[in-house]
């Protein structure tokens, strides 16, 4: 029997189904001893994400990290610990893997670590390694799969990284959210997509150090349901419906996973 209620609960149940996440047991592992690479922080983020699909990506080749970084840079991290390369590599191959996803039309989220946005094309700092988002963005560039891209970084710190592998490429732009308040920091964001115009791919560098129990002091968790909802709209109605996002800073393991699965429940 058909009732108003029941094509609703299907549309719901199908919703749930359609929850997937980009992640790696390896994740997991302490690479090195910073705050992004602590134990308990990609736990926290994938207990809270427990009803979801896990798909597990490989690890990128030297060639994608290349199409951003020098060869210097790379043998740089190379030579620092090998457990560092190794999960450097292994990021970069979730959020290539999430781009895929993205250009097919599906959202998605990778919950990788370590970060990426301040990684340039010669040098890091930061946490950071290889440029996860700038990698997959170029990828898609480079192979004509796309004509131009946009980049929205609503983590705590400017991506330095990003900004200047970026800086004189035409087809890419890159954004940082600012404001002082929680709402000015949501209708700046309204107020320069509105401006901006269409792409054909919408890149996002999800850091979570913003919210009101972490370093930045600023933020609910709500305020990132709506960030994702947001760059949701953006991206249906001027993004070709291509939208991706994975995971930056965030260092309060009390909040962080709540804070990924309200950014994900508006970006999905
Ligand atoms: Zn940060």
């Amino acid at each position: 029997m058909i009732t108003p209620n029941s094509g609703k609960l299907t549309l719901r149940g199908r919703k749930n189904m359609s929850k997937q996440v980009i992640f790696h047991e390896d994740y997991y592992l302490e690479y090195t001893f910073d705050p992004a690479a602590k134990p308990g922080r990609m736990e926290a983020i994938m207990d809270e994400l427990s009803d979801f699909t896990v798909i597990t990506p490989l690890p990128a080749t030297v060639e994608d990290v290349l199409l951003v970084h020098t060869d210097d840079h790379v043998t740089r991290v190379q030579n620092d610990y090998d457990e560092v390369y190794q999960s450097a590599l292994l990021a970069v191959g979730g959020v290539l893997l999430a781009a895929e996803y993205a250009y097919n039309q599906q959202p998605m989220f990778a919950a990788i670590r370590p970060p990426g946005h301040h990684a340039s094309p010669d040098g890091y700092w930061g946490f950071c390694y290889f440029n996860n988002i700038a990698i997959a963005v170029r990828s898609y560039c480079i192979h004509k799969k796309i004509q131009n891209a946009l980049i929205v970084d609503f983590d705590l710190h400017f991506g330095d990284g990003s900004n200047n592998t970026f800086r004189n490429d035409p087809l890419v732009t890159y954004y940082a959210c600012e404001g002082n308040t929680p709402n000015e920091f949501t209708s700046n964001l309204i107020d320069f997509l509105a401006q901006h115009g269409t792409v054909d791919f919408l890149a996002v560098s999800a850091g979570f150090d913003r919210h009101e129990d972490d370093w930045g002091k600023l933020l609910s968790t709500k305020d990132y349901q709506s960030i994702g909802s947001i760059l949701k709209l953006y991206s249906e109605d001027h993004g070709g419906n291509r939208r991706f996002a994975c995971l930056e800073g965030g260092y309060n393991h009390h909040v962080l996973g709540k804070n990924v699965r309200a950014f994900i429940e508006g970006f999905y």
